[in-house]
């Protein structure tokens, strides 16, 4: 087990985002964790990166207890976050923001690495003199993950990658996920677009109003009439 969670819960003053949440993810799974606006997905995400207070439950990583560890020693573990809405660094060029994704690993082999990102992402290749900020939506977002797989994460977390992209490009993203699962990555994948998290995913959670509603692989999910009624509008 890569990645344990125990009856966790978060608050934010008086409101409880989280009520006890179990969720567990297994080396080299697919995860997908579904849930509508304000069912405290990133609240989860925060938890496990370190940035958001719980107020109890444990957070185990490898076997080790890290529920109090600050963020920055989890980065150095291996648990690398996308956030919701990218957040690329703007003003510089694709390639510098790739870089600073291995900013944590000697000289070794980072430029294999930057090829092996543009060998996934051949338009990060064409545009990696340009500035970040101008590229698309959806340029934004796999330049925001391929700079995560720059660290050498063990467990990639990934906040909602579809949102704001058109399908086209909702479709490219998650067929890079995929890809990503398939070369050995742990991907823990948070979204509101359930159907296509749990088209790919191994496992799913449902989450609603701070507690996992359900759980099971991702194609018995997809084939739940509640799931269908609920999250995919059929
Ligand atoms: P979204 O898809 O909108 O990001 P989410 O599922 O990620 O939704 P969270 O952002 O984790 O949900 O929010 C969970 C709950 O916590 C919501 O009820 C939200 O209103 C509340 N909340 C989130 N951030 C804060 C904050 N900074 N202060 C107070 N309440 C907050």
């Amino acid at each position: 087990m890569l990645l344990e969670i125990s009856g966790i819960t978060s608050h934010y003053g008086r409101i409880q985002a989280l009520r006890g949440i179990d969720v567990e993810v297994r080396e080299g799974e697919l995860v997908a964790l579904v849930g509508a606006n304000g069912a405290g997905k990133t609240t989860l995400l925060r938890g496990i990166s370190g940035v958001q207070p719980l107020t109890a439950g444990t957070i185990k990583f490898d076997g080790k207890d890290i529920t109090r560890m600050p963020a920055d020693a989890r980065v150095a573990l291996g648990i690398a976050q996308v956030p919701e809405g990218r957040q690329v660094f703007g003003p510089m060029s694709v390639e510098d923001n790739l870089r600073l994704g291995a900013y944590r690993r000697k000289g070794d082999d980072v430029e294999a690495d930057m090829k092996r990102m543009y060998d996934m992402f051949p338009i990060l290749f064409k545009k990696r003199e340009l500035p970040a900020g101008t590229l698309s939506g959806g340029q934004q977002q796999m330049l925001a993950i391929a700079r995560a797989l720059m660290s050498h994460p063990r467990l990639l977390l990934l906040d909602e990658p579809s949102m704001g992209l058109a399908p086209l490009l909702v479709q490219e993203i998650f067929d890079a996920v995929v890809a990503l699962k398939e070369a050995g990555t742990t991907i823990f994948l948070v979204e509101q677009n359930a159907y296509a998290a749990l088209a790919i995913a191994d496992r799913g959670y449902v989450l609603e109003t701070g507690s996992v509603v359900m759980s099971d692989s991702g194609k018995t999910l997809l084939a739940d009439e509640r799931i269908k009624e609920a999250y995919l509008g059929l």
